[in-house]
């Protein structure tokens, strides 16, 4: 499977529900290749049943899981590791033909999934406690760290493989067992990693796949058996997902989606910022969640940074993602694209100026393919529809402010919180930026600051619903419970009952 022209083959992508492929006829969806339009499988629509076999089935593993020594469960994600590594390939083209990405971008997702994989090999060091040598005369404390259960992931379309990441590993590797909900516009990944985990000695029944829409996804937040639901995607999807499963006493953490500013300070080097710009916007089509989707033009930098920056997006190369030398490739969906489309319209006749416009562009070969061109508006105003949502596609808008603190204040205005940057030459001012923006993730002259596997990542206000970021240290604390024990071994003769609580007298 490791070649990286290895093709998607199968004609229905099923379940995987303890350790094998599984799926009975049901309701189905087509995948599309967003590169020539073609629907080229279709994917099962699960049933609120197929839900609740997955859960079974890890509900069942649990007991032996959560009991195996944490190196050992360490081990398997040491090969798991290992099985990625080989699979680079075959994994970021799959990506490439469900969700459109370049190829090398979609190795650059396998990679950064690979990273949380990496981070979980460690977290037997994490599972360790705290302990204190008599806290009372002749008594012992400490407290450890407990797997809670069967927990559930619902991932979105735009990084099929990262996302999982970023929850199955550490789940696992604390003693979970775990029931993922992949997006049903790019299921085919999440198939080639159960596999992998059964063929690195992942125990039948600890990762579970369950394809599907709205039918399944309530039936996982509603199960009596699930402890905990991660979940990442938009944000009203996200706040019913954090409704819904918290009702039903389950641990929750739903991040959303989000609206990420770029600050271009006067003293900036414009060169440096119009790459990044240009990077974050239009990489992978703008479906990330940490692409930045406004530049803030602070004082004289805008007519400059308007310029520079429509030049580079007309002349980035939009092609099928497994097309040499393609730097953007299409959308995921037909409907995705008139969506962008439409906002597009929305921004015109709301009265910004579109600069760049990407609206019309055809790929030669692929002219059913789902592709628009980057697009570039200035004199977008904070009370645009195109600013205040989120669009999710290569549609960068500029809005031009006076100085530093019309700057944050713009960015505290909008209901996303998720990611941003800023580009300055000044210390000062980078410090004082980091110290006040109300932001999850921030960046200094970094355009997208996604943390590090040994870092946890989330973001803040409508961007995330729940107490904890996804993995690192944050994924430790909300895939483990807390235990504290107090322990004394009494010799010799009994005083008898005590009716007070003991004072330090
Ligand atoms: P989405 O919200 O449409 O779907 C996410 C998941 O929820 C999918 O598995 C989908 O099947 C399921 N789902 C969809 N509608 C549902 C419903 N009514 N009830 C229950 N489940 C439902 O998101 P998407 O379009 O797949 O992904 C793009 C979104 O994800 C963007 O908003 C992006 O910002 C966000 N995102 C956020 C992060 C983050 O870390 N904050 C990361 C990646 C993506």
């Amino acid at each position: 499977m490791n070649s990286p022209h290895h093709r998607l083959g199968q004609a229905m992508v099923g379940n995987w529900i303890n350790g094998r492929p599984s799926g009975a006829a049901g309701r189905t969806s087509p995948v599309f290749n967003p590169a020539t339009g073609e629907a080229a499988r279709e994917v099962l629509l699960s049933t609120a049943g197929d839900a609740g076999d997955a859960v079974q089935a890890a509900a069942a593993a649990f007991a032996d899981w959560s009991a195996t020594p944490s190196v050992k469960r360490a081990r398997v994600l040491f090969a798991f590791k290992a099985w990625m590594e080989k699979n680079m390939d075959a994994l970021a083209m799959a990506i490439t033909l469900e969700h459109g990405k370049t190829f090398d971008d979609a190795r650059g997702e396998v990679q950064r999934g690979l990273e949380v994989v990496e981070f979980a090999c460690g977290i037997p060091h994490l599972m360790k406690g705290e302990f204190t040598e008599q806290v009372g005369s002749g008594i012992d404390a400490w407290s450890i760290r407990q797997p809670i259960g069967v927990c559930v992931g619902i991932t979105p379309f735009n990084f099929p493989v990262m996302v999982p990441c970023w929850m199955f590993p550490v789940a696992i590797a604390c003693g979970n067992t775990f029931v993922l909900k992949p997006s049903e516009r790019d299921p085919s990944p999440s198939l080639m990693m159960a596999q992998g985990l059964k063929e690195c000695g992942l125990p039948d029944g600890v990762f579970n796949v369950v394809q599907g829409d709205k039918e399944a996804v309530e039936a996982l937040l509603t199960h009596p058996a699930v402890a905990a639901v991660s979940f990442v995607g938009s944000t009203p999807i996200a706040k019913s997902i954090h409704q819904i499963a918290s009702m039903h006493g389950k641990r929750v953490q739903a991040l959303g989606g989000a609206k990420n500013h770029l600050v271009v300070m006067p003293d900036a080097d414009l060169d440096q910022a119009v790459d990044a710009l240009i990077g974050a916007a239009y990489g992978s089509a703008g479906e990330r969640c940490m692409a930045i989707s406004v530049a803030v033009a602070v004082g004289p930098v805008a007519d400059a940074l308007v310029e520079k920056v429509a030049q580079k997006a007309r002349a980035i190369r939009v092609a099928a993602g497994d097309a040499p030398g393609a730097e953007m490739g299409p959308l995921v969906t037909g409907a995705h694209l008139e969506k962008v489309r439409g906002y597009v319209d929305t921004g015109v006749a709301e009265g910004a100026r579109l600069v760049v416009d990407g609206r019309g562009l055809k790929v030669q070969g692929n002219e059913k393919g789902f592709y628009i061109g980057p697009c570039l508006f200035d004199h977008v105003t904070p009370a645009m529809k195109i600013y205040r949502e989120e669009i999710f596609g290569p549609v960068l808008g500029v809005v031009r402010v006076e100085n530093f603190e019309q700057a944050l204040s713009l960015i505290h205005g909008h209901g996303f919180a998720n990611g941003v940057a800023l580009f300055t030459r000044d210390g000062d001012s980078a410090r004082e930026f980091a110290s006040r923006i109300q932001v999850g993730m921030v960046g200094i002259n970094v355009p997208i600051p996604v943390p590090m596997a040994f870092h946890s990542f989330g973001g803040w206000k409508d961007s995330l619903f729940g107490d904890h970021h996804i993995h690192g240290p944050e994924g430790v604390r909300f895939y483990t419970r807390y235990k504290a024990i107090t322990q004394r071994w009494p010799t010799g003769i009994r005083s008898g009952a005590e009716f007070v609580m003991p004072t330090m007298r």
